[in-house]
């Protein structure tokens, strides 16, 4: 990319160009992708929801596609800030700007999904797990734009939530607990994501969460207890004007709970 690693891609803005207000960042050059056609899409096509980087956050909540199939983004996105933000902000430039407040990274998390970079030396796809490496730092490469988010198809006996705690309409999380499930044939669990955010440096996978349901029915009220003291363990919080450590780390238990409980529901129901 021209300008080299001080070069900066602009995608929404939305957390772009508050932080060129305010000095936090000054790049030497901004690399406008808004230009750049074919990357604003939702569909599944090859086993995958796909989702085109520039697609803007009021996209997934105005797409019937992820309100009827993936309600774990359609959670997310009528929560993400208030509407003149998600007019503009992208699924990329969420994902991709690394901060651990954002919803949609504990989402990917839990979906175990996919993200595509092109850069100068062609193209690469990454996985979620390991792609927030620090606080607003990704594995993505100084010369490489997000351009594809991949989420495997939801299947029949799949269900998924997002909660999240705020202090007002709007803000970011105080935490927030994402819940993918999938139910084989007698009813137990087959598979469960479990992503957090705002509890870390960076979101967080709590897989001793995910692995504590495995094979065992959702009436199982203590294995779903369990499960949302272990998601609690995971988080590592810090206690600032959002509140305090031990407060979050109990918030994350309540809403792992909950979400799971409605994530459970959902399956039961096809999904919806
Ligand atoms: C008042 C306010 C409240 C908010 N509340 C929430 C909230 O509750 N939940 C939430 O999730 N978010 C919230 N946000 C953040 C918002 O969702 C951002 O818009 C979003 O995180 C960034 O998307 P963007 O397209 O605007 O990215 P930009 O601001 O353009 O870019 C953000 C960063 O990502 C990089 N980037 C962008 N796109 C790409 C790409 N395709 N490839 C590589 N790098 C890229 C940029 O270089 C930059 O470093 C809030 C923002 C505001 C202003």
């Amino acid at each position: 990319m021209k300008g080299g690693d001080d070069a900066k891609v602009l995608a929404g803005g939305q957390s772009l160009i508050p932080l060129l207000k305010l000095r936090l960042a000054s790049p030497t050059r901004l690399v406008d992708i808004n230009g750049i056609p074919g990357l604003e899409y939702i569909r599944e096509s090859g086993g995958y929801l796909r989702m085109g980087a520039l697609t803007r956050m009021a996209d997934l909540e105005a797409s019937d596609l992820i309100m009827k199939r993936y309600p774990i983004i359609h959670d997310a996105s009528v929560e993400i800030a208030d509407p003149t933000v998600r007019n503009l902000g992208t699924v990329g430039g969420n994902i991709s700007h690394g901060d651990p407040a954002n919803d949609l990274p504990a989402i990917m998390l839990a979906l175990e999904a996919e993200f595509v970079a092109e850069g100068g030396s062609g193209s690469r796809t990454m996985k979620a797990e390991g792609f927030f490496v620090d606080t607003f730092t990704t594995a993505l490469n100084h010369n490489e734009i997000l351009t594809e988010i991949r989420v495997p198809m939801a299947s029949p006996r799949s269900g998924g939530s997002y909660l999240k705690l705020e202090k007002r309409i709007g803000d970011f999380a105080i935490a927030g607990s994402a819940v993918q499930l999938s139910l084989n044939s007698r009813g137990e669990c087959e598979r469960l994501g479990v992503g957090l955010t705002a509890v870390g440096p960076t979101a967080i996978k709590a897989k001793k969460a995910e692995e504590a349901l495995k094979g065992k029915k959702l009436t199982d009220e203590g294995a779903i207890r369990r499960v949302g003291e272990l998601a609690a363990e995971a988080a590592s919080p810090t206690t600032d004007l959002r509140g305090p450590a031990d407060y979050k780390k109990e918030m994350v238990k309540v809403l792992t709970i909950r979400s799971l409980k409605r994530a459970y529901q959902r399956a039961q129901r096809g999904g919806m």
